[in-house]
């Protein structure tokens, strides 16, 4: 349905305090709507119990409170819960939600498809359609908290911005995003279990930095040789390694936080000693981790896992050079749900 009604949750509290002023109410009227759009995430005015019929109605004839839908939930055989989520135009994100023994971690979309073109990831065959308002991002974290509640008998632990989308291209909203889900008007989590992922935004990392914001960076990396991750990532040409070496030396320098390096070893792309010399010598610019990920294969075969030999290379490599490496191995694979596989097909 078509509104010239306004979003209510564009508004700020400040906002929606005024909002009341004018009216001849009260300002904490304000807060207790608030607190109803955000903390108890209401979907209508009218499950606002402590509001009154009249203020409801008012409400009604000024506001729409857009809300995600989760449209198709599919699950796993091993757990993993994937959320095809509809927006209030109508298109769809997918959000992931990652139980392990110890933890569930929520993996969320900030754009509608992607604006960069990594050629090994599904989600950069979708043209970048949007960017994600801060209500839809933290719209997707409340349906995995829930989720993980109802299926798994724990809250939401950890959060990764690794799902459809380059977070780093819609900062601003992600930013908001993640201040109502650590602020204790949203869900109170802490930002040290949250991870923002990104491909390498030189220029968007330093701003963080100059941010001061609290939760962790990681950086999907794939390759230290200009030449080699130009081919895969071909936004490298614009901002090359140098400059992103540049962009995590700053980063360090200020939050004096490590930074996480995703990796993918493929099969005559990046597996040679030279990579491997190349990547241990990257690793040594700032106090980091790797993180070896398991390839998703998402094509006929252009891009292939690549051997034991060669990872075990990679691991012992840096291992012998007193880099931290974990490898991943994927979830949620059988149902599209892994890593890069992203792509609303359904
Ligand atoms: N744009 C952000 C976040 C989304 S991608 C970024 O690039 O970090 C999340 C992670 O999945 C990235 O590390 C990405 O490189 C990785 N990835 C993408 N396609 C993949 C695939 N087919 N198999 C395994 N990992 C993949």
């Amino acid at each position: 349905m078509v509104t010239n009604k306004k979003d209510i949750r564009a508004l700020t509290k400040d906002q929606l305090r005024d909002f009341f002023v004018a009216q001849g109410d009260k300002a904490f009227r304000g807060n207790q709507v608030y607190e109803w759009l955000w903390q108890k995430s209401a979907h209508s005015f009218e499950a606002m119990t402590n509001i009154s019929k009249d203020t409801r109605d008012l409400l009604d004839t000024h506001f729409v409170i857009n809300h995600i839908e989760v449209d198709t939930m599919q699950r796993s055989n091993d757990g993993t819960i994937k959320n095809a989520v509809k927006l209030h135009d109508g298109l769809i994100v997918e959000s992931v939600l990652i139980p392990t023994p110890t933890r569930t971690t929520a993996c969320v979309s900030s754009q509608v498809g992607c604006s960069l073109d990594c050629k090994f990831c599904a989600t950069a065959r979708l043209k970048r359609m949007r960017n994600l308002n801060p209500d839809e991002i933290y719209d997707q974290v409340v349906a995995i908290d829930r989720e993980s509640k109802t299926y798994f008998n724990r809250p939401l632990s950890n959060i990764v911005f690794m799902g459809m989308g380059e977070p780093l291209m819609n900062y601003n909203n992600v930013i908001k995003a993640i201040d109502k889900i650590t602020s204790d008007e949203g869900l109170g989590m802490s930002p040290k279990r949250i991870t923002l992922s990104t491909s390498g935004v030189p220029k968007m990392i330093k701003k963080m930095a100059d941010d001061g914001v609290k939760f962790n960076l990681a950086v999907s990396l794939h390759s230290a040789v200009d030449e080699v991750r130009t081919s895969i990532m071909p936004f490298n040409e614009t901002f090359p390694l140098e400059d992103l070496r540049e962009a995590l030396e700053y980063w360090y320098a200020k939050t004096k936080r490590k930074v996480s390096y995703e990796y993918v070893v493929w099969r005559g792309i990046n597996d040679s000693q030279k990579d491997i010399d190349a990547f241990v010598k990257f690793c040594k610019y700032v106090p980091c981790k790797v993180n070896i990920i398991e390839y998703n294969p998402i094509d006929d075969g252009e891009f292939q896992q690549a051997s034991n030999e060669a990872l075990e290379n990679y691991i012992k490599t840096l291992e012998a050079n007193r880099i931290v490496v974990n490898v991943r191995r994927s979830r949620g694979k059988d149902i599209d749900a892994a890593c890069g596989q992203l792509a609303n097909k359904s």
